[in-house]
């Protein structure tokens, strides 16, 4: 009987869905179709006792359809993304208003879902993907992700162990040390050696370099322990550790989640002359003089374009100085990090063999769709032996034998998503040359923009260009102070995001407002560039007439 219940449910849902279906271009525009007449219409349709269908959500055909549905609606949100406001004229807590307060009881059709989202959603959103995107990071993103993101959420392994999900644990390990020879990283960060035998380093993808850094420390936090004798945790309050004051805020929320006393958390301040990099005879003046007060020096983070600027600390150096007191070091290259797969940018990772774990984060700049950060150590071991749970129900003959890699040995969690697929596809599909071609046109458009800046005598660069993010400022002339200075700067940045035509964000550097000019959203040309500088120029001048 059930192919006659679905056939009349879809008998009647027929003329409701043609009067719904319209392009998915439209969907995005919004139409006029009363959301809550046809919910109410599909409601009483629906309820038709005795007569319903068995559920399946995962009916071969729903899927096709919905998932036809769903990339029309990317493609043509990609073609459509351009010309849409970046930043959203929207109040917090919008959408509670365009949307039901409460979850409907009865189905809907797939329609009504889609266009609500083209409707309400879209219109709320800040589009990381328009091209006239230069706020923050970008979030980079390419067709060979997606597909791979798609296809792993449709797959839904939960990956604990190598037996729960034999392909998808591999393939993080493939994809991770495919990236790694991307990178030239030392082959002791390899899971594989040459040979194709288990090698002592490990990686895993994890959601963001935050986790990175949380299970990097809780590792060395336990080595600093042990090593140090302390019983239990009773050792913790003297354990101390470092970063550059230019290192990412998250690195210190990471340090309380992984017990350190924020006490014992050293900011090393940099300096302008140093180009705010970590200053290698600092951080051993403020070790030893933590050794010398009796504490621990434990873990050191240094930071491969930072967030604020894109300093490169100094890593061998750093890593040299931590190695005299026997502390973890850590490389933060969440941004930067996959500018090193190009043989020209290669040099900022120098002395990465020294150190003990890095992390890098595709989804910022390596054309993979969020999240993925991978995390390198040396030693796997490290890490398994702080995080290593062994319940009966998870035990197999696999672990057993040794052989394989438990990534739930690797971080907080248990359940894991299939990560490594999106990455596998992008290097894949696009090969290495297309991907090093990809960040050399982001840092030539960035470097194109700094010239445009340079050659604007209102305007100065801030700290010389590393990669592909510019810091610029008004700067303070005549008797406008560096007070004003900094005014103005809040004021042009204010306008032109209010625009819509393009969305830059700000820093504080050296105790003055810099604006910050990040190159590489995914859709961008350098029309994009050169149209938000004529912007920027245009906003400034409205400034200095009012
Ligand atoms: C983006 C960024 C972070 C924060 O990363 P999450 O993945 O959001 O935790 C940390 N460090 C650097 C250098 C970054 O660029």
């Amino acid at each position: 009987r059930q192919p006659t219940r679905h056939a009349h449910v879809r008998s009647s849902l027929a003329p409701l869905l043609s009067s719904l279906s319209s392009p998915a271009g439209s969907l995005i525009m919004g139409s006029s179709v009363d959301i809550a007449d046809v919910t109410a219409s599909v409601t009483s349709v629906l309820a038709v006792p005795d007569d319903k269908p068995a559920f399946q959500p995962l009916d071969p055909e729903d899927v096709r359809a919905y998932l036809h549905k769903a990339v029309d609606f990317v493609s043509d949100y990609y073609a459509n993304v351009e010309s849409m406001p970046v930043l959203p004229d929207v109040k917090p807590g919008y959408l509670q208003g365009e949307l039901m307060s409460s979850p409907p009881t009865y189905s809907t059709p797939f329609d009504v879902t889609m266009k609500e989202l083209g409707a309400s959603v879209v219109p709320g959103m800040t589009h990381w993907a328009s091209p006239n995107f230069f706020a923050f990071f970008p979030a980079t993103n390419s067709a060979a992700a997606i597909a791979g993101d798609l296809i792993a959420s449709a797959l839904n392994t939960v990956g604990f162990t190598w037996q729960a999900a034999p392909a998808a644990t591999e393939m993080e390990v493939l994809a991770l040390d495919w990236l790694a020879q991307l990178l030239r990283l030392p082959a002791t960060f390899m899971n594989r050696t040459s040979t194709g035998s288990r090698g002592t380093g490990g990686g895993i993808i994890l959601g963001t370099t935050s986790e990175a850094m949380l299970v990097t420390l809780v590792a060395a936090r336990d080595a600093a322990l042990r090593r140090s004798g302390s019983i239990g945790v009773s050792g913790l309050p003297r354990l101390a550790v470092y970063a550059a004051d230019q290192t990412h805020s998250t690195f210190f929320k990471a340090c309380r989640l992984a017990g350190f006393d924020p006490a014992n958390i050293r900011s090393i301040p940099t300096t302008a002359e140093n180009h705010y990099e970590l200053d290698p005879a600092k951080l051993f003046e403020s070790m030893q003089a933590d050794v010398d007060a009796g504490l621990v020096p434990t873990y050191v983070c240094a930071t491969v374009g930072t967030t604020s600027s894109n300093a490169v600390d100094p890593v061998g150096v750093v890593a040299e100085v931590a190695a005299l007191f026997g502390a973890w070091v850590h490389v933060d290259a969440a941004y930067a990090g996959s500018a090193c797969i190009c043989p020209e940018f290669r040099h900022h990772l120098n002395g990465v063999e020294r150190v003990d774990s890095i992390s890098v984060s595709p989804h910022k700049w390596l054309l993979t769709c969020l999240d993925c950060t991978c995390l390198y150590v040396r030693d796997a071991r490290r890490l398994s032996d702080s995080m290593e749970t062994n319940p009966e129900y998870l035990k197999n003959d696999a672990t057993d034998s040794g052989e394989v890699t438990d990534l739930k040995d690797m971080q907080v969690g248990v359940g894991r998503r299939f990560r490594g697929l999106k990455l596998w596809m992008v290097m894949r599909t696009y090969g290495t040359a297309k991907l090093q071609e990809h960040i050399r046109s982001d840092i030539a458009m960035a470097k194109m923009f700094e010239g445009l800046v340079r050659a604007d005598h209102r305007f100065e660069i801030v700290v010389p260009r590393n990669f592909a993010m510019v810091c610029f400022r008004i700067k303070a002339s005549g008797a406008m102070t560096e007070e004003h200075a900094d005014e103005a700067n809040r004021v042009l940045m204010k306008n032109l995001n209010k625009t819509g035509k393009a969305y830059i964000a700000h820093t504080v550097v050296g105790h003055r407002i810099v604006l910050r000019f990040a190159v590489g959203s995914s859709l961008q040309e350098e029309r994009h560039v050169r149209s938000a500088w004529e912007l920027i120029k245009s906003t400034t001048n409205k400034m200095m007439m009012e």
